[in-house]
Order: C-alpha cells, then structure tokens, then sequence
C-alpha cells in the first residue's frame, strides 16, 4: 500500500473545516487543510459580519476542544428567547432557568469566530495551512486520494491522503469534482444581514418574529449590539439593501416593533440567497462531503452552522477510533460517520424546511393555527422543552465532544 504524505486533506478552512483540523489536531493524524480566501481578507466568505447564534450543544464541543476560553469574550450568552407573530397574538418564551442552564445558547460574529479557528490552526504543529490555495482537482482509488491544490503565485502542485473531507460550502466545487449530486430547492428569499443599536438594552434575549416577508431575527451581540437576519422575498431585497440607515432603522421598526425601544444605527447590510441543498449521498470512495456542501439550511433556526459542528464531532469522534487501527479513509468508516450522522442531517433539514413553509406564509388559517400552536407551547410546559432541546443542539444523540469527553489519542 503506497504511503501518502497526509492521512486527512480538508478543502476548505471556513467554520466547519477549520473546527474539524481544530478537533482532529490532538489524534496525531497528519492533517493539511486548503482554503482559498485569506481569514484577513475583506472577501472571506465564511467570516463576515453574520451573527451566528451557537446552540448550547456547540458550545459543549468547543468547550471540550480546549477553544471556549479563546472564544468565550466575543460570545454574548441567550437567556431567553422569544418568538412572536407580526400582528398577531402568539407569543412564545424560552428560559435558561427552565432547563437549568447558564444560557441556552450563545451568539458571535462568524468573524470572530474565524480569528480564533485561523490562530489555532496556525498554532498546531500537525497540521498544514495552505491558504490562499485552491482544490482544483481530485482522484480517487481504492488506496488513497489525489489532491491538486493551485496556490496564488506558487503554480499547482499534488496532496496525496487517506481521505479527502469536503467543507468548502454550499457552492461546493470538490462536491462536483467526486460526481456527487444535490437535490436543491430555492427558497425564492434573502437574508439581509446587519448589525444594529437599540435604545434599549437587549437583556441577552434572542428575538424570533414572523412577518408578511418571513422571518426576522435579532441576536443579542456585545457591546449593547443585536444582529439582525431579516428574510425578504427576493423581489424586495434590492431596494432594502438600497436603504439608507435612517430608512433601514424606519422599516424594520415597524417590522420588528418597539420591544428595544428605537433602532438607532444600522452597520453594513449584505444579503445572502436562501435555498434548502442537500446531497443524495454524502460519501465517494476516500472521500467525504460535511457542513455547507452536504447540506445547506434556510437560517430561520439558527441550525446550519451548529449543525456542520455535530457534522465535526461525530466525524473526528470515528476517525479517532479507525486511526488506532490504521486506515481512516477505509469505506466502513466512511459508512459508520453516514450511519451515526445522517439521522441528524435528515432531521434538522426537514425541521429547518418545515419552519419555513409554516412561518413565511401569510394564508390566514395557517397563520391562525401557527398562533394557536404559539399560544400551546407557552401553555404546554412539554411541547416547550421539546423546542429548547432543538434551539439547544441536544435533541440528536450527543456525540462524545458534545458530552465533554476528549477523544483518544493515537
Ligand atoms: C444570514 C445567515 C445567518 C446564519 N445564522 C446562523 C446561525 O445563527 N446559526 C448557525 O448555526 N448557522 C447559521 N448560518 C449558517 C452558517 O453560516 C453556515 O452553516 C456555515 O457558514 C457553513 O460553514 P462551512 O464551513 O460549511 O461553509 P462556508 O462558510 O461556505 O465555508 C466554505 C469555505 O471553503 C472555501 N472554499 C471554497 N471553495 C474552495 C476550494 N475549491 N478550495 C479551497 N477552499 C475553498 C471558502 O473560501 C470558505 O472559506 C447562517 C447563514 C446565513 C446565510
């Protein structure tokens, strides 16, 4: 069996492929990591200004990989979160103190975020960075696979691994490259993004309401800050993202209401289409395909990114059991992470999907029953635990990482 210079390459060092090189470090595997865009570059498409709301269960993982500390001062925690209707009567609360948690989740900037993966993947002897470099094409047979890489200035030159894991997102090219194909629905909607001032003070509560457009979030952020993720038909996008801030500030008051007091700045807008894109297998021979580019989710429940990290966990936690007995790109290992993830994958998208058709639509009867429902789960103390298990990232069975325990070692 020829001997190849990596056992793992992972194209892409956006949030999913710099968590997996972050949690594979301690394994002693050899680990080289290929992201095309610098995280200091104003066009990193990974680390932007987006509020990402971590579930509780993220959280868990990060806290067992060494990088909570790291992270931790750029994190504003949720203690509650409230959903309501446009409108309408329907209003539901979420507690920490309900669930005996110090937050039911936390929310940061992608960017921030990015900082911290990039200086500890920087910092790990085992793995190689190359960056800004691109996976341009890719081999495969039953021994190991072939990797071109093109970086900037530096021509082309070849990886060989064990495995090949693909986290370069939703537009995936490596994806393309090993023939696998995606079933993809477009939503016909944006998120408009921005990061915005209120009067008054957010008290760490994440906000969720259903308008005529879709879903409008607020995310408590640092500095007396919330992150807006406002969804827009796709017709209305341009002219939102046409608004000056007095008349940015002006629609979404009378979209979002006064629960903060006034909306007093509003920082750089940007828009992001939205679709549901799912792979129709996930895996290739000595090739895998996680985060973004196996499954890309509308982000009205926070769940894309928490997601790819359950995608990280569950996939370091089955390379450390096959790196002990030689082999990580070996096909039943391939088949154990598909076995041991894809409930998940398959749950959280038909959440996600179903959330969205229920709560961007404004056909009365359903809007009614989508209130009655509200209304219920403020009553029912049951239905209500079921949706914090969910905003928690603890429905799923929880992956070792999730469970505080550090994987074994070679
Ligand atoms: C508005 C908005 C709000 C969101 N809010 C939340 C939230 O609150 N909570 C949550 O959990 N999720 C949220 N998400 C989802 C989350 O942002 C994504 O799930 C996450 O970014 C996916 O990360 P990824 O690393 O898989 O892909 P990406 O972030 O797309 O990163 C892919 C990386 O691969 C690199 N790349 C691409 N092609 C190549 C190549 N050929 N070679 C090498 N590198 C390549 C790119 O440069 C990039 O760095 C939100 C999404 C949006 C749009």
């Amino acid at each position: 069996m020829t001997v190849p210079e990596y056992d793992v390459v992972i194209a892409g060092g956006g949030m999913v492929g710099a968590s997996l090189a972050c949690a594979l470090a301690p394994l002693g595997l050899r680990v080289a990591v290929v992201e095309a865009v610098s995280a200091q570059a104003a066009q990193q498409p990974s680390f932007d200004d987006r509020g990402i709301a971590l579930s509780l269960g993220s959280q868990r993982i990060f806290a067992t990989l060494g990088l909570w500390p790291a992270l931790a001062p750029a994190a504003t925690a949720i203690k509650t979160i409230h959903v309501s209707d446009r409108g309408r009567f329907g209003v539901t609360r979420l507690q920490h103190q309900d669930y005996a948690v110090a937050a039911l989740g936390y929310v940061m900037t992608s960017r921030d975020m990015g900082a911290v993966l990039q200086q500890q993947l920087t910092r790990q002897a085992g793995i190689a960075l190359l960056c800004p470099a691109r996976v341009v094409a890719v081999t495969t047979d039953s021994d190991l696979v072939r990797v071109s890489v093109a970086q900037d200035g530096d021509g082309q030159r070849q990886l060989t691994a064990r495995l090949l894991v693909a986290a370069d997102g939703g537009d995936s090219r490596v994806r393309a490259m090993l023939g696998i194909s995606v079933r993809e629905q477009d939503y016909l909607q944006d998120a408009v993004i921005a990061n915005v001032s209120t009067s008054r003070r957010h008290q760490q509560t994440a906000y969720e309401r259903f308008t005529a457009s879709g879903p409008l979030a607020l995310l408590p952020l640092s500095q007396g800050r919330s992150a807006v993720v406002w969804t827009r038909r796709r017709e209305q996008t341009p002219a939102t993202l046409a608004l000056d801030d007095a008349a940015f500030c002006a629609q979404l008051q009378e979209q979002f209401g006064w629960r903060l007091g006034a909306f007093t700045r509003a920082g750089r807008r940007a828009a992001y289409p939205l679709r549901l894109l799912r792979v129709s297998e996930p895996q290739r021979q000595r090739a895998l395909v996680i985060g973004n580019a196996a499954h890309s989710l509308h982000p009205i429940a926070g769940q894309g990114f928490n997601l790819g990290l359950r995608d990280v966990a569950v996939l370091a936690e089955v390379l450390a059991e096959a790196a002990a007995g030689g082999d990580v790109g070996a096909p039943a290992v391939l088949a154990r992470f598909v076995e041991r993830q894809g409930r998940d994958q398959r749950q959280t998208a038909l959440l996600t999907d179903g959330l969205v058709r229920i709560f961007s639509n404004d056909f009365l009867p359903l809007a009614l029953a989508r209130n009655a429902g509200m209304l219920a789960l403020e009553l029912l103390p049951a239905g209500r635990r079921l949706l914090a298990q969910q905003a928690m990232g603890l429905a799923a069975p929880v992956s070792r990482l999730g469970r505080g325990l550090p994987l074994e070692s070679r």
